[in-house]
Protein backbone atom coordinates (compact mmCIF):
# COMPACT_ATOMS: atom_id res chain seq x y z
CA UNK A 1 0.00 0.00 0.00
CA UNK A 2 1.21 3.64 -1.13
CA UNK A 3 0.62 6.37 1.64
CA UNK A 4 3.17 8.93 -0.11
CA UNK A 5 0.81 12.33 -1.59
CA UNK A 6 2.67 13.62 -4.88
CA UNK A 7 4.46 16.62 -5.09
CA UNK A 8 1.17 17.91 -6.79
CA UNK A 9 -0.82 16.93 -3.99
CA UNK A 10 1.40 19.11 -2.35
CA UNK A 11 1.67 21.93 -4.48
CA UNK A 12 -2.18 21.72 -4.72
CA UNK A 13 -2.45 22.13 -0.82
CA UNK A 14 0.19 24.89 -0.80
CA UNK A 15 -2.38 26.87 -3.98
CA UNK A 16 -5.63 26.01 -1.68
CA UNK A 17 -4.17 27.34 1.72
CA UNK A 18 -3.05 31.05 -0.27
CA UNK A 19 -6.02 31.07 -1.52
CA UNK A 20 -7.71 30.90 1.83
CA UNK A 21 -5.36 33.03 3.37
CA UNK A 22 -5.29 35.68 0.69
CA UNK A 23 -8.87 35.38 -0.84
CA UNK A 24 -11.18 33.91 1.70
CA UNK A 25 -10.12 35.21 5.23
CA UNK A 26 -10.00 39.18 4.28
CA UNK A 27 -13.42 40.85 5.24
CA UNK A 28 -14.37 37.61 6.68
CA UNK A 29 -15.14 38.38 9.82
CA UNK A 30 -17.39 41.02 8.70
CA UNK A 31 -19.42 39.32 6.38
CA UNK A 32 -20.08 36.22 8.09
CA UNK A 33 -21.25 39.10 11.06
CA UNK A 34 -23.18 40.53 8.92
CA UNK A 35 -24.03 37.47 6.82
CA UNK A 36 -23.23 39.00 3.54
CA UNK A 37 -21.71 36.06 0.62
CA UNK A 38 -19.60 37.59 -1.90
CA UNK A 39 -20.57 36.31 -5.40
CA UNK A 40 -16.60 37.66 -6.63
CA UNK A 41 -15.36 34.45 -4.42
CA UNK A 42 -16.60 32.13 -7.10
CA UNK A 43 -14.85 34.09 -10.10
CA UNK A 44 -11.22 34.53 -8.04
CA UNK A 45 -12.12 30.13 -7.01
CA UNK A 46 -12.28 30.55 -11.44
CA UNK A 47 -9.70 32.26 -11.91
CA UNK A 48 -7.27 30.17 -9.78
CA UNK A 49 -8.38 26.80 -11.63
CA UNK A 50 -10.04 25.34 -8.06
CA UNK A 51 -13.47 24.84 -9.65
CA UNK A 52 -11.50 22.50 -12.14
CA UNK A 53 -9.69 20.12 -9.68
CA UNK A 54 -10.88 16.20 -9.98
CA UNK A 55 -12.29 17.14 -13.82
CA UNK A 56 -10.06 15.67 -16.58
CA UNK A 57 -8.12 17.87 -18.95
CA UNK A 58 -10.23 15.97 -21.73
CA UNK A 59 -13.16 18.39 -20.21
CA UNK A 60 -10.67 21.29 -19.90
CA UNK A 61 -10.11 20.57 -16.13
CA UNK A 62 -7.47 20.43 -13.96
CA UNK A 63 -6.91 16.86 -14.99
CA UNK A 64 -5.84 16.39 -10.96
CA UNK A 65 -6.87 13.29 -8.89
CA UNK A 66 -9.67 12.90 -6.49
CA UNK A 67 -7.29 13.28 -3.57
CA UNK A 68 -6.86 16.33 -5.23
CA UNK A 69 -9.83 17.72 -4.73
CA UNK A 70 -10.15 16.56 -1.16
CA UNK A 71 -7.34 18.34 0.08
CA UNK A 72 -8.29 21.33 -2.18
CA UNK A 73 -11.12 21.37 0.27
CA UNK A 74 -9.69 20.65 3.39
CA UNK A 75 -7.31 23.88 3.05
CA UNK A 76 -10.13 26.12 1.55
CA UNK A 77 -12.28 25.44 5.07
CA UNK A 78 -9.35 25.95 7.14
CA UNK A 79 -9.93 29.38 5.81
CA UNK A 80 -13.96 29.07 5.95
CA UNK A 81 -16.47 26.60 5.27
CA UNK A 82 -18.20 29.06 2.49
CA UNK A 83 -15.18 28.47 0.56
CA UNK A 84 -15.60 24.63 0.94
CA UNK A 85 -19.35 24.55 0.55
CA UNK A 86 -18.46 25.82 -2.86
CA UNK A 87 -16.13 22.75 -3.69
CA UNK A 88 -18.80 19.99 -2.43
CA UNK A 89 -22.10 21.80 -4.57
CA UNK A 90 -20.20 23.26 -7.54
CA UNK A 91 -17.45 20.37 -7.81
CA UNK A 92 -18.73 17.16 -5.79
CA UNK A 93 -22.92 17.16 -6.09
CA UNK A 94 -22.79 18.64 -9.82
CA UNK A 95 -19.71 18.28 -11.43
CA UNK A 96 -18.62 14.98 -10.88
CA UNK A 97 -21.96 13.70 -10.87
CA UNK A 98 -22.28 14.60 -14.38
CA UNK A 99 -18.53 12.99 -14.95
CA UNK A 100 -20.18 9.60 -13.82
CA UNK A 101 -23.68 9.83 -15.46
CA UNK A 102 -23.52 12.12 -18.29
CA UNK A 103 -23.92 10.37 -21.86
CA UNK A 104 -20.60 11.95 -23.82
CA UNK A 105 -22.69 14.99 -25.34
CA UNK A 106 -24.16 15.89 -21.94
CA UNK A 107 -19.99 16.04 -20.69
CA UNK A 108 -18.79 17.89 -23.46
CA UNK A 109 -21.96 20.12 -23.42
CA UNK A 110 -21.31 21.06 -19.40
CA UNK A 111 -18.34 20.15 -18.26
CA UNK A 112 -15.76 22.50 -19.74
CA UNK A 113 -17.61 25.60 -18.65
CA UNK A 114 -18.40 24.37 -14.83
CA UNK A 115 -14.15 22.76 -15.25
CA UNK A 116 -13.38 26.67 -16.08
CA UNK A 117 -15.73 28.27 -13.66
CA UNK A 118 -18.06 30.19 -16.24
CA UNK A 119 -20.93 28.32 -15.20
CA UNK A 120 -21.58 27.14 -11.42
CA UNK A 121 -22.96 24.14 -10.25
CA UNK A 122 -25.90 23.97 -7.77
CA UNK A 123 -27.78 20.35 -6.50
CA UNK A 124 -31.15 20.58 -5.77
CA UNK A 125 -32.75 17.44 -3.56
CA UNK A 126 -33.88 18.62 -0.15
CA UNK A 127 -37.61 19.72 0.19
CA UNK A 128 -39.71 21.29 2.86
CA UNK A 129 -40.95 17.92 3.50
CA UNK A 130 -38.01 15.41 2.30
CA UNK A 131 -34.93 16.08 4.23
CA UNK A 132 -33.58 12.49 5.30
CA UNK A 133 -36.23 11.10 3.47
CA UNK A 134 -35.41 12.58 0.65
CA UNK A 135 -36.88 9.47 -1.12
CA UNK A 136 -40.52 10.95 -0.29
CA UNK A 137 -39.91 14.13 -2.23
CA UNK A 138 -42.75 15.82 -4.21
CA UNK A 139 -41.58 18.02 -7.01
CA UNK A 140 -43.11 16.57 -9.76
CA UNK A 141 -41.95 15.95 -13.71
CA UNK A 142 -44.51 15.95 -16.40
CA UNK A 143 -43.80 14.10 -19.32
CA UNK A 144 -44.70 16.40 -22.89
CA UNK A 145 -43.24 14.98 -25.82
CA UNK A 146 -39.66 15.72 -26.06
CA UNK A 147 -39.58 17.60 -22.64
CA UNK A 148 -40.34 16.89 -19.26
CA UNK A 149 -42.75 20.05 -16.87
CA UNK A 150 -41.45 20.05 -13.31
CA UNK A 151 -43.35 21.82 -10.59
CA UNK A 152 -42.26 21.96 -6.95
CA UNK A 153 -40.08 23.66 -4.40
CA UNK A 154 -36.53 23.09 -2.96
CA UNK A 155 -34.99 24.32 0.32
CA UNK A 156 -31.82 24.72 1.75
CA UNK A 157 -30.34 25.02 -1.45
CA UNK A 158 -26.67 25.85 -1.36
CA UNK A 159 -25.50 28.89 -4.04
CA UNK A 160 -29.16 28.97 -4.72
CA UNK A 161 -28.89 32.67 -5.74
CA UNK A 162 -25.36 32.38 -8.06
CA UNK A 163 -25.68 28.51 -9.47
CA UNK A 164 -26.34 29.00 -13.14
CA UNK A 165 -27.79 25.55 -13.08
CA UNK A 166 -28.88 22.55 -11.04
CA UNK A 167 -28.85 18.98 -10.39
CA UNK A 168 -32.56 18.59 -9.68
CA UNK A 169 -34.17 15.31 -8.31
CA UNK A 170 -37.91 15.18 -9.33
CA UNK A 171 -40.74 12.44 -9.03
CA UNK A 172 -42.22 11.71 -12.53
CA UNK A 173 -46.29 11.80 -12.57
CA UNK A 174 -46.99 8.81 -14.59
CA UNK A 175 -43.50 6.43 -14.14
CA UNK A 176 -43.31 3.13 -16.53
CA UNK A 177 -42.46 0.93 -13.88
CA UNK A 178 -43.95 1.13 -10.51
CA UNK A 179 -40.48 2.10 -7.90
CA UNK A 180 -39.09 3.64 -11.18
CA UNK A 181 -40.19 6.89 -10.33
CA UNK A 182 -37.20 9.13 -9.68
CA UNK A 183 -36.10 11.29 -12.57
CA UNK A 184 -32.89 13.77 -12.39
CA UNK A 185 -32.28 16.76 -14.48
CA UNK A 186 -29.84 19.57 -15.31
CA UNK A 187 -32.16 22.64 -15.09
CA UNK A 188 -30.60 26.22 -16.57
CA UNK A 189 -32.00 28.84 -14.12
CA UNK A 190 -32.67 31.25 -16.75
CA UNK A 191 -35.53 28.90 -17.90
CA UNK A 192 -38.84 30.76 -17.12
CA UNK A 193 -40.90 29.08 -14.56
CA UNK A 194 -38.01 29.06 -12.16
CA UNK A 195 -36.65 31.71 -8.99
CA UNK A 196 -34.66 31.52 -6.16
CA UNK A 197 -34.94 33.04 -2.77
CA UNK A 198 -32.63 33.29 -0.12
CA UNK A 199 -33.00 32.23 3.23
CA UNK A 200 -31.18 34.58 6.31
CA UNK A 201 -30.78 33.90 9.69
CA UNK A 202 -28.54 30.73 9.98
CA UNK A 203 -26.45 29.57 12.47
CA UNK A 204 -23.54 29.04 10.02
CA UNK A 205 -22.40 29.53 7.07
CA UNK A 206 -23.02 33.51 7.19
CA UNK A 207 -20.79 33.81 4.61
CA UNK A 208 -22.27 31.77 2.18
CA UNK A 209 -25.81 31.72 0.26
CA UNK A 210 -28.10 29.60 0.95
CA UNK A 211 -31.96 29.23 0.26
CA UNK A 212 -35.11 27.89 -1.57
CA UNK A 213 -35.60 27.64 -5.65
CA UNK A 214 -39.03 27.10 -7.30
CA UNK A 215 -40.35 25.40 -10.43
CA UNK A 216 -43.28 26.71 -11.58
CA UNK A 217 -44.82 24.70 -15.08
CA UNK A 218 -40.77 24.62 -16.26
CA UNK A 219 -39.77 22.90 -19.43
CA UNK A 220 -36.93 20.59 -19.36
CA UNK A 221 -35.55 18.73 -22.27
CA UNK A 222 -35.17 15.42 -22.44
CA UNK A 223 -31.79 15.80 -23.43
CA UNK A 224 -31.10 17.67 -20.06
CA UNK A 225 -32.07 14.46 -18.12
CA UNK A 226 -29.07 12.54 -16.32
CA UNK A 227 -29.41 8.93 -16.71
CA UNK A 228 -32.91 7.50 -17.49
CA UNK A 229 -36.60 7.43 -16.35
CA UNK A 230 -36.24 5.67 -12.95
CA UNK A 231 -32.58 6.74 -12.16
CA UNK A 232 -33.03 10.24 -10.30
CA UNK A 233 -32.57 8.19 -6.95
CA UNK A 234 -29.30 6.27 -8.11
CA UNK A 235 -28.27 9.82 -9.20
CA UNK A 236 -28.56 11.62 -6.06
CA UNK A 237 -27.14 8.84 -4.14
CA UNK A 238 -24.28 9.27 -6.28
CA UNK A 239 -23.92 12.67 -6.02
CA UNK A 240 -24.08 12.52 -2.43
CA UNK A 241 -20.61 9.90 -2.87
CA UNK A 242 -19.13 12.77 -4.41
CA UNK A 243 -20.11 15.67 -1.76
CA UNK A 244 -20.11 13.50 1.16
CA UNK A 245 -16.12 13.30 0.49
CA UNK A 246 -15.70 17.37 -0.39
CA UNK A 247 -17.66 17.79 3.60
CA UNK A 248 -15.34 15.01 5.43
CA UNK A 249 -12.11 16.33 4.00
CA UNK A 250 -13.13 19.64 4.40
CA UNK A 251 -13.82 19.07 8.44
CA UNK A 252 -10.62 18.09 8.68
CA UNK A 253 -9.71 21.59 7.68
CA UNK A 254 -11.73 22.94 10.73
CA UNK A 255 -9.83 20.89 12.97
CA UNK A 256 -6.53 22.02 11.49
CA UNK A 257 -7.75 25.42 11.86
CA UNK A 258 -9.10 25.04 15.47
CA UNK A 259 -5.12 23.63 15.94
CA UNK A 260 -3.69 26.94 14.41
CA UNK A 261 -5.86 28.93 16.52
CA UNK A 262 -5.55 27.06 19.87
CA UNK A 263 -1.50 26.32 19.34
CA UNK A 264 -1.29 30.27 19.69
CA UNK A 265 -3.51 30.77 22.26
CA UNK A 266 -2.03 27.95 24.51
CA UNK A 267 1.07 29.71 24.44
CA UNK A 268 0.09 33.20 24.60
CA UNK A 269 -2.69 33.40 27.49
CA UNK A 270 -1.59 32.42 30.91
CA UNK A 271 -3.15 31.53 34.28
CA UNK A 272 -0.96 31.37 37.06
CA UNK A 273 1.83 32.60 35.46
CA UNK A 274 2.24 29.32 33.28
CA UNK A 275 0.93 28.79 30.22
CA UNK A 276 -2.35 26.94 29.50
CA UNK A 277 -0.68 24.97 27.13
CA UNK A 278 1.03 23.35 29.98
CA UNK A 279 -2.16 22.57 32.06
CA UNK A 280 -2.95 18.68 31.19
CA UNK A 281 -6.71 18.79 30.62
CA UNK A 282 -5.72 21.83 27.98
CA UNK A 283 -3.42 18.93 26.44
CA UNK A 284 -6.35 16.33 26.51
CA UNK A 285 -8.04 18.50 24.36
CA UNK A 286 -5.07 19.16 21.66
CA UNK A 287 -4.14 15.71 21.86
CA UNK A 288 -8.18 14.95 20.47
CA UNK A 289 -8.07 17.54 17.89
CA UNK A 290 -4.44 16.32 16.62
CA UNK A 291 -6.19 12.61 16.59
CA UNK A 292 -9.32 14.34 14.80
CA UNK A 293 -7.12 15.53 12.09
CA UNK A 294 -4.46 12.65 11.80
CA UNK A 295 -7.26 9.75 11.63
CA UNK A 296 -9.67 12.23 9.46
CA UNK A 297 -6.97 12.55 7.12
CA UNK A 298 -5.98 9.01 6.58
CA UNK A 299 -10.00 8.10 6.33
CA UNK A 300 -10.86 10.53 3.75
CA UNK A 301 -7.23 10.12 1.47
CA UNK A 302 -8.54 6.77 1.45
CA UNK A 303 -12.04 7.48 -0.01
CA UNK A 304 -10.05 9.71 -2.40
CA UNK A 305 -7.44 6.38 -3.44
CA UNK A 306 -11.34 4.82 -4.24
CA UNK A 307 -12.14 6.87 -6.15
CA UNK A 308 -8.89 7.07 -7.91
CA UNK A 309 -9.05 3.23 -9.01
CA UNK A 310 -12.73 3.24 -9.48
CA UNK A 311 -14.08 1.16 -6.35
CA UNK A 312 -17.19 1.65 -4.62
CA UNK A 313 -16.97 3.70 -1.44
CA UNK A 314 -20.23 4.57 -0.28
CA UNK A 315 -19.73 3.02 3.02
CA UNK A 316 -16.31 4.43 3.45
CA UNK A 317 -17.56 7.70 2.66
CA UNK A 318 -20.42 7.68 4.88
CA UNK A 319 -17.74 7.02 7.78
CA UNK A 320 -15.35 9.65 6.82
CA UNK A 321 -18.34 12.08 6.98
CA UNK A 322 -19.62 10.66 9.65
CA UNK A 323 -16.49 10.97 12.00
CA UNK A 324 -14.72 13.52 10.45
CA UNK A 325 -17.75 16.13 11.00
CA UNK A 326 -18.19 14.89 14.66
CA UNK A 327 -14.77 15.22 15.32
CA UNK A 328 -14.57 18.87 14.02
CA UNK A 329 -17.59 19.95 15.93
CA UNK A 330 -15.95 18.59 19.22
CA UNK A 331 -12.64 20.41 18.00
CA UNK A 332 -14.43 23.46 17.72
CA UNK A 333 -16.22 22.93 21.18
CA UNK A 334 -12.88 22.43 22.50
CA UNK A 335 -11.20 25.21 20.80
CA UNK A 336 -14.12 27.35 22.48
CA UNK A 337 -12.91 25.96 25.71
CA UNK A 338 -9.40 26.57 25.64
CA UNK A 339 -9.95 30.37 24.51
CA UNK A 340 -12.16 30.81 27.58
CA UNK A 341 -14.38 34.05 27.76
CA UNK A 342 -12.57 35.13 24.24
CA UNK A 343 -13.71 31.90 22.38
CA UNK A 344 -17.44 33.08 23.02
CA UNK A 345 -17.25 36.22 20.87
CA UNK A 346 -15.49 37.16 17.25
CA UNK A 347 -12.48 38.57 18.22
CA UNK A 348 -11.06 35.11 17.92
CA UNK A 349 -12.10 32.80 14.72
CA UNK A 350 -12.89 29.83 17.09
CA UNK A 351 -16.79 30.89 17.98
CA UNK A 352 -17.08 30.51 13.93
CA UNK A 353 -15.62 27.31 13.25
CA UNK A 354 -18.18 26.21 16.06
CA UNK A 355 -21.21 27.55 14.81
CA UNK A 356 -19.99 26.07 10.66
CA UNK A 357 -18.98 22.60 12.38
CA UNK A 358 -22.40 22.09 13.23
CA UNK A 359 -23.87 22.54 9.98
CA UNK A 360 -21.91 19.57 8.67
CA UNK A 361 -23.45 17.28 10.86
CA UNK A 362 -26.76 17.82 9.33
CA UNK A 363 -26.10 18.48 5.73
CA UNK A 364 -25.51 15.90 3.58
CA UNK A 365 -26.92 13.08 5.97
CA UNK A 366 -27.38 13.86 9.46
CA UNK A 367 -25.09 12.31 12.27
CA UNK A 368 -27.90 9.97 13.37
CA UNK A 369 -28.37 8.65 9.35
CA UNK A 370 -24.96 7.84 9.22
CA UNK A 371 -24.78 6.58 12.68
CA UNK A 372 -27.27 4.03 11.19
CA UNK A 373 -25.67 3.22 7.77
CA UNK A 374 -22.88 2.46 9.73
CA UNK A 375 -24.41 0.18 11.49
CA UNK A 376 -26.80 -1.27 8.83
CA UNK A 377 -23.86 -2.60 6.89
CA UNK A 378 -22.45 -4.08 9.40
CA UNK A 379 -25.18 -6.39 10.49
CA UNK A 380 -25.90 -6.93 6.99
CA UNK A 381 -29.24 -4.98 6.58
CA UNK A 382 -27.76 -2.75 4.26
CA UNK A 383 -25.47 -4.09 1.06
CA UNK A 384 -24.47 -2.10 -1.80
CA UNK A 385 -25.14 -3.62 -5.44
CA UNK A 386 -22.94 -2.67 -8.78
CA UNK A 387 -23.99 0.88 -9.45
CA UNK A 388 -25.16 0.86 -12.92
CA UNK A 389 -22.37 3.37 -13.97
CA UNK A 390 -18.99 4.38 -11.97
CA UNK A 391 -17.73 7.36 -12.05
CA UNK A 392 -14.09 7.09 -14.63
CA UNK A 393 -11.37 5.87 -12.45
CA UNK A 394 -8.43 8.61 -12.41
CA UNK A 395 -6.13 7.53 -15.29
C1 LIG B 1 -26.19 24.87 5.42
C2 LIG B 1 -26.97 23.80 4.69
C3 LIG B 1 -26.77 23.62 3.34
C4 LIG B 1 -27.49 22.66 2.64
N1 LIG B 1 -27.31 22.52 1.29
C5 LIG B 1 -28.10 21.65 0.59
C6 LIG B 1 -28.01 21.57 -0.85
O1 LIG B 1 -27.19 22.26 -1.48
N2 LIG B 1 -28.86 20.74 -1.51
C7 LIG B 1 -29.78 19.97 -0.85
O2 LIG B 1 -30.50 19.24 -1.51
N3 LIG B 1 -29.89 20.02 0.50
C8 LIG B 1 -29.07 20.85 1.24
N4 LIG B 1 -29.20 20.93 2.62
C9 LIG B 1 -30.24 20.17 3.28
C10 LIG B 1 -29.73 18.98 4.10
O3 LIG B 1 -29.19 18.00 3.26
C11 LIG B 1 -30.87 18.48 4.98
O4 LIG B 1 -31.10 19.49 5.93
C12 LIG B 1 -30.55 17.16 5.66
O5 LIG B 1 -30.59 16.11 4.73
C13 LIG B 1 -31.50 16.84 6.82
O6 LIG B 1 -32.82 16.96 6.43
P1 LIG B 1 -33.85 17.83 7.32
O7 LIG B 1 -33.21 19.13 7.60
O8 LIG B 1 -35.15 17.80 6.61
O9 LIG B 1 -33.94 17.05 8.69
P2 LIG B 1 -34.92 15.81 9.02
O10 LIG B 1 -34.74 14.75 8.00
O11 LIG B 1 -36.31 16.34 9.25
O12 LIG B 1 -34.32 15.31 10.41
C14 LIG B 1 -34.68 15.90 11.67
C15 LIG B 1 -34.02 15.07 12.78
O13 LIG B 1 -34.54 13.74 12.76
C16 LIG B 1 -33.46 12.80 12.65
N5 LIG B 1 -33.86 11.67 11.80
C17 LIG B 1 -34.44 11.71 10.58
N6 LIG B 1 -34.62 10.47 10.11
C18 LIG B 1 -34.12 9.62 11.05
C19 LIG B 1 -34.01 8.21 11.15
N7 LIG B 1 -34.44 7.40 10.15
N8 LIG B 1 -33.46 7.70 12.28
C20 LIG B 1 -33.01 8.51 13.27
N9 LIG B 1 -33.08 9.84 13.22
C21 LIG B 1 -33.64 10.39 12.13
C22 LIG B 1 -32.33 13.57 11.99
O14 LIG B 1 -31.06 12.99 12.26
C23 LIG B 1 -32.50 14.93 12.63
O15 LIG B 1 -31.89 14.93 13.88
C24 LIG B 1 -28.45 21.86 3.34
C25 LIG B 1 -28.62 22.05 4.72
C26 LIG B 1 -27.91 23.00 5.39
C27 LIG B 1 -28.14 23.17 6.87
Amino acid sequence: MEFALTAEHDLIREMAYKFGQLEVLPGLAERDREARSDRTMLDKMAEKGILGIGIPEKYQGSGTDYISLGIACEELERADTSARVVMSVHSGLHSLTILQWGTEEQKQRWLPALAKGDRVGGFGLTEPNAGSDAINIRTRARKDGDSYVLNGEKTWISLADYADQFLVIALLENPAEEGKSHVAFIVDRNTPGFHSQAIHGKLGVRAGNTGQIFFEEMRVSATDRLGDDGDGFKVAMSALDHGRYTVASGAVGIITACLDACNKYCHERKVGGEEIGRKQLVQQMIANMVAGRDIGRLLYYQVGWMKNVGMRHTRECSMAKWQNCANAFKAANDAVEIHGAYGYCDEFPVERYFRNSRGAMIYEGTHEIHTIVQAEYELGYRKDRPLKVTLPPFE
